[in-house]
């Protein structure tokens, strides 16, 4: 299958404008232009975690294998009940979990049972414990309106049932598909193998920890937070480190790049009207576009295909500031990532909240403003904006716990109307 090239691909992208882009339309681009992973690998269960299913999984049997009990209580037959007064039964004996009850019972008995206990043949009504006030030496009182037929019994196959998909190709596993698959016997799982993805931050004025701080330089921060981002996402990562403002050094990055990884994430060098190499090698070993976002931060950026020794590579050429990094990732890489790792489910939940203060935004950009949520007293959720929105002050980003995304056409924000948000954090 031939790729579109990306001509092809901004032609099926309406009102397309490198110059003006509007978000959505980027985020159109990149699911169009992006390929998913082909190979397919097994993997014993608990290593499936944070994995993405390659295939459906069909369960091969009930679960629950039997009808159960609910409850602790007492295994009856509904048509024993008496409507309008109590029901006493004769107790026929004890039906204990992971125990076949093997007698039968017969019509006007019931038999103590344990939750998860399989149901004896004819019996299809549990009343709990607490309900029952013992009758006799044999004898069980079930006062009128305490229980009625069906009530606090488990079907056979209610969970899964034999032959329906369980789990369908594209699901990120999470802890409770462990647990699914589990319970379907399920010992391997078959999974996309893992995105590879190299990275490397481009500008003379960096420095790696461990190195000297010289006169006008900063350390690079933006290989820190890619990797964490990278990880969470469960991909495999290649660091090339800091590349000097080099043509050669920047040409033998890439082509490393590109060889090895499925995805190359840059930060810095994208701007418009920088004057280092990084835009021209991106250009010389590839098809790429240089975007000027209608988004703040992280308007410039680069996107498109690279090639090396016959390999081809997704580009994403992200700014060089600490906050337009993250920003860019979370608004544009993370669902490319996640599309190409084969996951089908891209939907990131947000929470409307009332933001706290006012906020000054013109229509016609996307902005994502760092944000505190909290609960206030009325139990609603609130955001309050962290203080400086500078795109260089990562400490914004690190006290906030979400982001507030002011859409597109959004104009500016009284102090009380909802915003979106989007939380950084989610269950484990
Ligand atoms: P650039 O996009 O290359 O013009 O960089 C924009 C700003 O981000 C400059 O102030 C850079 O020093 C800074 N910057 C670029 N890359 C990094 C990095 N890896 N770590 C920290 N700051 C960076
Ligand atoms: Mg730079």
């Amino acid at each position: 299958m031939t790729q579109p090239t990306l001509e092809q691909i901004a032609s099926c992208v309406a009102g397309y404008d490198p110059n003006a882009l509007p978000v959505a339309q980027a985020q159109e681009f990149i699911s169009r232009l992006v390929p998913r992973v082909s190979a397919v690998e097994s993997t014993a269960l608990r290593a499936s975690l944070g994995r993405v299913l390659a295939r459906d999984i069909v369960s091969a049997i009930d679960v629950p294998a039997h009808d159960n009990s609910a409850m602790d209580g007492y295994a009856l037959r509904g048509s024993d009940l008496t409507s309008d007064a109590d029901t006493v039964l004769e107790v026929a004996g004890t039906g204990f979990a992971g125990q076949a009850f093997e007698r039968t019972v017969s019509p006007g008995h019931c038999i103590r049972i344990m939750t998860g206990a399989v149901m004896p043949e004819g019996l299809d009504t549990v009343v709990p414990q607490e309900f029952t006030k013992p009758e006799g030496d044999r004898g069980v009182r079930i006062p009128a309106g305490s229980v009625r037929t069906g009530d606090n019994r488990r079907l056979r196959g209610e969970d899964l049932a034999r032959g329906s998909a369980a789990l369908h190709a594209g699901r990120l596993i999470r802890p409770a598909d462990l647990g699914l698959l589990a319970s379907l016997g399920q010992a391997e799982v078959p999974v996309w193998r893992r995105l590879r993805v190299a990275f490397f931050s481009t500008g003379d004025e960096l420095r790696s920890i461990g190195e000297l701080l010289d006169e006008g330089c900063v350390y690079d921060s933006n290989r820190y937070t890619i990797w964490g981002m990278l990880q969470r996402l469960g991909c495999e990562v290649l660091d090339l480190g800091v590349v000097r403002d080099d043509p050669a050094a920047l040409r033998a990055a890439f082509s490393e790049a590109a060889a090895n990884a499925d995805a190359v994430i840059t930060s810095g060098g994208v701007s418009v009207g920088e004057a280092d190499h990084t835009k021209k090698i991106m250009a010389e070993l590839g098809d790429v576009l240089f975007w000027r976002i209608a988004m703040r931060p992280g308007r410039p950026m680069a996107i498109g295909r690279i090639q090396s020794n016959g390999h081809d590579a997704i580009l994403f050429g992200l700014p060089g500031n600490p906050v337009a990094v993250m920003v860019t990732f979370y608004a544009f890489v993370r669902d490319a990532l996640r599309a190409m790792s084969g996951m089908t489910e891209a939907v990131q939940p947000m929470l409307r909240a009332a933001c706290t203060t006012p906020l000054r935004k013109k229509p016609g950009r996307t902005e994502y403003q760092r944000g505190i949520v909290t609960r206030a007293p009325d139990a609603r959720w609130q955001v309050a904006i962290t203080g400086s929105q500078g795109s260089g002050i990562l400490s914004s980003m690190s006290v906030a716990n979400g982001m507030v995304v002011l859409h597109h056409e959004q104009g500016n924000v009284a102090a009380g109307d909802e915003v979106d948000v989007i939380p950084f954090d989610g269950l484990v």
